[in-house]
């Protein structure tokens, strides 16, 4: 079921036109991208937007910065096929730029849709954009603050029905050129570790 409603969601993305980057993907034969990995994963990880390798291949995080993702994965053990890798944008923004408003607006609601069908128990926001995003819609709007401040910090969202934990980490593409970012991020995962631990206690 779930497959199924990811491959309808995923039509419907390849076929949006709700902001102007579709022009820009079609003019330059980019493919949207949606997202992959383990459909019943406990962990997802939110990106800002595709880079270009991903617009050509349509592949998350396959580019530079996806190799430092691999890097972080390997150091905690985690397998990129057990976990979800999507991005706040499905459609690459010129020249990489920071994603507009209008076009977090236009494209959120296949983020929304992805987190209610896969329901991971933790979601990782990797930059400020996806942090922003993913902490205003799980209430926790009054604890953002810088990336900087608040990078590797373990947030609870509760509701009736459920617990979401929300971990917040820099961009890998920061890493590319700031080494010290790099041991950060390599210190911040530790904590997925221990995520088993983190989505069982109370
Ligand atoms: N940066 C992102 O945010 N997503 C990707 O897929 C690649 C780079």
């Amino acid at each position: 079921m779930k497959k199924i409603k990811l491959k309808e969601l995923e039509r419907k993305v390849k076929n949006c036109k709700r902001c102007p980057l579709f022009k820009e993907r079609i003019k330059n034969k980019y493919f949207v991208v949606f997202g992959e990995g383990n459909i019943d994963a406990k962990i997802m990880f939110v990106g800002e937007a595709p880079g270009l390798k991903e617009a050509k291949t349509g592949k998350p995080f396959c580019g530079p910065a996806g190799k430092i993702l691999d890097e972080l994965f390997k150091f905690v053990r985690i397998k990129r096929e057990n976990v979800y890798i999507t991005s706040l944008l499905k459609c690459r923004p010129p020249k990489n730029r920071d994603p507009k408003k209008e076009e977090i607006e236009a494209c959120k609601i296949f983020l929304e849709k992805q987190i209610e069908i896969i329901k991971p128990k933790i979601i990782c926001p990797l930059g400020r954009h996806s942090m922003k995003f993913l902490m205003e819609k799980f209430n926790l709007k009054e604890k953002i603050d810088s990336i900087s401040k608040i990078h590797g910090k373990v947030f609870v969202a509760e509701n009736l029905f459920q617990k979401t934990i929300i971990i917040p980490f820099y961009h890998p593409a920061v890493a590319l050129y700031n080494p010290n970012i790099k041991k950060v991020l390599l210190r911040d995962f530790e904590i997925l570790k221990n995520a088993k631990k983190l989505f069982t206690s109370s």
